[in-house]
């Protein structure tokens, strides 16, 4: 089994017990398959000055170069060969400014056993069959953004007995779907089994606005779920908004908050965080949060805010071990109420925030020119 294996397949996500060790040699281990399998990964790691044995301790993991995702928008940059990338997935973005990111198989089945676990370990996974909505894109062949396979990959978390999309593909393209989620709805909550609505938030609150202005007040089985991911972009960092919208679920669909889960992932960096009760994304042992200057990239102090750097010894078909998002956050190891002890960063703003996307876009240009 390899060491990346073993992190990634322990039990408890989040117990650091003897994980840390575990952390820094899986991290060595992808590291330097990443720079077997791409001689450009490979000259950017000496060109920073690094080599996978400097990482000795936690301190360390700030020295691997990370990369920003932008970088992925403009390059190709596989480890293995081509025809090996099981899945491949595309950010969601206007066409020509998206990246491609590709997952070999060893990548993707400890990935989705660790997604699993995580899962379950929340109480997210069911046997019980869900009625679903999914409040996105309607998988289709002509659009390979990652967020239709997130949705539609969460979807099966329970199996699912019917599947209704906001966006329906007709082909070519979409059509929003709103009067056949209303139908599917209605039709739902007449039946036995929960449902569950999986997708964007900004979808749900537009849902939950009609609603409420049709007077549609729903009591859905006990156990029905809303999953929510992505494109928080005009919620994030209002708490308000949130609390809204969780009065809003429960009381026109009959959901209580504890049955309200919101995940943050990113398709350079394919794990799920889900945030707690208080409002922090806790931080999985197989993962590690860096917060940086957006001028400089330097690692920021706790508390402070700067750019989300993910660090992951997950896929070894891209070199993703250190990679920058373009979304503002900061990282607190307070001792949450929520009592989950490990660290934890919360998100201020995602990606397209005025100003910083120049940033990180310098970081992405300085990475290829250099
Ligand atoms: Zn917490």
């Amino acid at each position: 089994m390899s060491l990346r294996s073993r992190l990634f397949s322990r039990r408890d996500p989040y117990a650091r017990d003897g994980a840390e060790e575990l952390f820094l040699a899986a991290m060595r281990e992808t590291l330097e398959k990443n720079a077997a399998g791409s001689d450009k990964y490979a000259e950017i790691l000496r060109r920073e000055g690094f080599s996978p044995e400097m990482l000795k301790t936690e301190g360390d993991l700030a020295k691997i170069p990370p990369i920003p995702t932008l970088y992925f928008k403009r390059n190709r940059l596989f480890c293995v060969p081509e025809r090996k990338l099981i899945v491949r997935a595309a950010s969601s973005g206007t066409s020509g400014n998206a990246s491609e990111v590709g997952f070999d198989l060893s990548s993707l089945l400890i990935g989705f056993g660790a997604l699993r676990r995580f899962f379950r370990f929340h109480r997210v996974t069911s046997i019980i069959p869900t009625n679903d909505i999914v409040l996105g894109y309607e998988p289709a062949k002509h659009n390979r953004a990652g967020a239709v396979k997130t949705a539609y990959l969460t979807t099966k978390f329970a199996p699912a007995l019917r599947r209704e999309y906001a966006l329906k593909d007709n082909g070519a393209g979409y059509d929003i779907n709103i009067d056949g989620i209303r139908k599917a709805l209605l039709g739902y909550a007449k039946s036995p089994f929960p449902v569950r609505f999986v997708g964007f938030p900004s979808y749900m609150f537009f849902l939950l606005k009609t609603l409420e202005k049709e007077g549609i007040s729903l009591a859905l089985p006990a156990r029905s779920a809303v999953l929510l991911g992505g494109g928080w972009k005009e919620f994030s960092g209002e708490s308000v908004d949130r609390a809204e919208m969780l009065e809003l679920i429960e009381a026109r669909l009959g959901i209580k908050k504890e049955r309200c889960f919101e995940f943050f992932s990113a398709v350079e960096h394919p794990l799920a965080y889900l945030k707690c009760a208080c409002g922090h994304f806790h931080i999985p042992a197989y993962s590690r949060v860096i917060i940086r200057d957006t001028e400089t990239l330097e690692p920021l102090p706790e508390g402070e805010a700067g750019l989300l750097n993910f660090i992951t010894p997950l896929v070894s078909s891209m070199p993703l071990c250190s990679v920058i998002t373009d979304d503002i956050a900061i990282f607190g190891t307070a001792p949450c109420p929520c009592g989950n002890p490990a660290p934890y960063f919360d998100l201020l703003a995602r990606s397209g925030v005025s100003g910083i996307k120049t940033c990180a876009a310098e970081a992405g240009e300085r990475l290829v020119d250099r």
